[in-house]
């Protein structure tokens, strides 16, 4: 095989040392170039050069020196990048969202849009994603930058070559063509635009805020049931791009049939539309949308109101079944609970650890450690901030995008 030129080989250290330079600014804020070579292991000269040509690129900058002790003020590098942003829009099951960040990941604007919900008619949502695609698009102009990343979110499967979502159940959605409804509606969309399925880049956005956590379950349930499996770092997506599809899960023997053609899915006892039912609170879904209504499913579980108790330790064992047999297949550290589950991720845990295998002690730590059990962070948010990081770690790896 011919040896690679050397420029080339350059070329590509040069790139990764930009992004640890960018990297190490992300996550530590400002810092002087000394600090950045004693972070990342480069020279101060090297740091020197590479924060030159970042600076010429319009990537980071100089902050106003600050005085420390009696020694010369000290000059630290941050981020600037003020000619780019980062845009996620997101459609979920009650409103469409446009979301435009800096590189650090600081919010820049947001814009929120109800659709009302109209099942199986996704032209009227997505005019209503058009328009605040659209918003936020005007933004950026105005603030002079240039959108560089564009994820759409959706809280439903996607698959396909060019991408389009496979099926949503909350909004009684076959296969449709999102970005392309999108494109014909929003004249100079940027050709970056991509679609990204909620459950991974919330389940990254969650295991950003863990230290050092590679192997992780996320399960959450807002819309639907959903989650991913991280394994050494890297989400499964599977042979065909569903994979960690845990809300379908046939559990449950004799279970009721489901839209996805199995019968006994977790979802069909734990998913929002069965609880919301044998809580007695369908109705609400009309007048508060999906999230309003499972926020107030959540309240009454939470002040142990019997119908929603009831509801809740009809599904808790299914949950729960569905952690243990997902731990005994993937041997994550840690599992995360999102969506409104968070809130009640303790009783989650204690039927979870109800039916663990001793066999958890024998790893030499206390078995409530194996795996940990955590309620996620971010809320309602994780998969919008999971676009949005996601999308700041691709064009760190790629500081070329930047200019530079
Ligand atoms: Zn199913």
């Amino acid at each position: 095989m011919p040896r690679a030129p050397r420029s080339l080989v350059s070329g590509d250290v040069r790139r990764h040392n930009l992004t640890l330079v960018l990297a190490h600014l992300v996550r530590s804020g400002p810092s002087a170039r000394s600090e950045i070579a004693a972070a990342t292991g480069l020279t101060r000269g090297a740091v020197t050069a590479l924060a030159a040509a970042l600076s010429e690129a319009g990537v980071v900058r100089e902050a106003d020196p600050t005085q420390t002790g009696r020694g010369r003020p000290i000059t630290r590098l941050e981020l600037a990048a003020d000619r780019v942003a980062v845009l996620v829009a997101q459609v979920d099951a009650d409103a469409a969202t446009a979301l435009l960040t800096n590189l650090a990941g600081e919010e820049l604007h947001r814009v929120e849009r109800r659709h009302g919900r109209p099942m199986g008619d996704p032209e009227s949502v997505l005019d209503v994603l058009a328009e605040v695609t659209r918003d936020a698009l005007e933004t950026a102009h105005r603030l002079g930058r240039r959108v560089v990343e564009l994820p759409v979110v959706v809280f439903a499967p996607v698959g396909g070559e060019p991408p389009v979502v496979l099926a949503d159940t909350d909004l009684g959605w076959g296969v449709v063509d999102l970005l392309g409804g999108l494109r014909s509606r929003v004249p100079g969309l940027p050709e970056i635009a991509t679609l990204a399925s909620d459950g991974w880049l919330a389940a990254q956005a969650e295991r950003a805020l863990l230290d050092g956590i590679d192997d992780l379950v996320y399960l959450k349930s807002n819309s639907g049931i959903g989650g991913a499996i991280i394994s050494g770092g890297r989400t499964i997506e599977g042979a065909h791009g569903v994979g960690a599809s845990l809300g379908h899960l046939a559990l449950i023997p004799d279970g009721a049939p489901c839209e996805c053609g199995q019968s006994g899915c977790l979802v069909t006892i734990a998913g929002p539309d069965a609880l919301l039912e044998r809580a007695g609170l369908t109705g609400l879904v009309g007048e508060r949308g999906l999230a309003g209504a499972l926020d107030e499913l959540s309240r009454r579980i939470g002040a142990g109101e019997p119908d929603a108790t009831a509801a809740w330790g009809d599904a808790l064992p299914w949950i729960a079944r569905a952690l243990q047999v997902v731990s005994l297949a993937a041997d994550p550290s840690a599992i995360v609970i999102g969506g409104f589950w968070a809130a009640h991720t303790a009783s989650i845990e204690r039927a979870f650890r109800a039916n663990r295998p001793a066999v958890a002690e024998a790893f030499g730590r206390p078995a409530s450690e194996v795996p940990t059990v955590t309620a996620g962070r971010l809320g309602a948010d994780a998969a919008l901030l999971g676009a949005a990081w996601s999308a700041r770690d691709r064009l760190l790896a790629d500081p070329a995008r930047l200019g530079v």
